[in-house]
């Protein structure tokens, strides 16, 4: 693999265009003449190291070459892919979103923020949390019989720990 850069310049010599390929082959494809400017072992990056606002693609067969991309290029790939729009449903679109998520999986995997923290520890910080709200919580305060305050409680208890399972990954 690799991915070739061929970088096309002006009469100054000035970069006015780049031209990706995603592999030697699909380079000699592309029946060029001269040698790539730039090649790379994976993904392409554009001359500097620059992270690019959007995917470049290879100029012969239209892969990808996973080039890295800046927050906005992560941004716009993973609006694509998941086709928010509804706008990107044709033959050649869907083969492009499945190339793109295959490219960038880290843009795609939920990432998991939770604290982790032992069962013990969970149930600890429960107490601690139930306690507290059972102090101020009108339904458990103002409750008129036994009954109505245990159902309170148990309320009370079933909310917080769902909470806190956002909060905290029992390990
Ligand atoms: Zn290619």
């Amino acid at each position: 693999m690799g991915t070739y850069l061929r970088t096309e310049t002006d009469s100054r010599g000035d970069a006015v265009d780049y031209s990706w390929y995603c592999s030697e082959v699909c380079y000699s494809d592309s029946l060029r003449k001269e040698p790539p400017t730039e090649t790379f072992e994976r993904g392409g990056r554009y001359p500097c190291g620059a992270e690019s606002d959007s995917p470049d693609y290879c100029a012969t067969c239209g892969a990808p070459v996973g080039n890295p991309l800046t927050d906005e290029g992560e941004r716009y790939v993973r609006e694509y892919v998941l086709d928010v729009d509804g706008a990107y449903r044709d033959a050649e679109s869907v083969t492009r979103r499945t190339a793109l998520k295959a490219e960038y999986p880290w843009i795609f995997e939920a990432q998991d923020t939770r604290r982790v923290i032992t069962e013990s520890e969970f149930e600890r910080i429960a107490d601690n949390r139930v306690m507290i709200q059972l102090s101020r919580d009108p339904r458990y305060r103002n409750a008129e019989n036994a009954e109505d305050q245990a159902q309170a409680e148990s309320d009370i208890e079933a909310e917080i720990v769902a909470s806190m399972e956002n909060e905290f990954k029992v390990r």
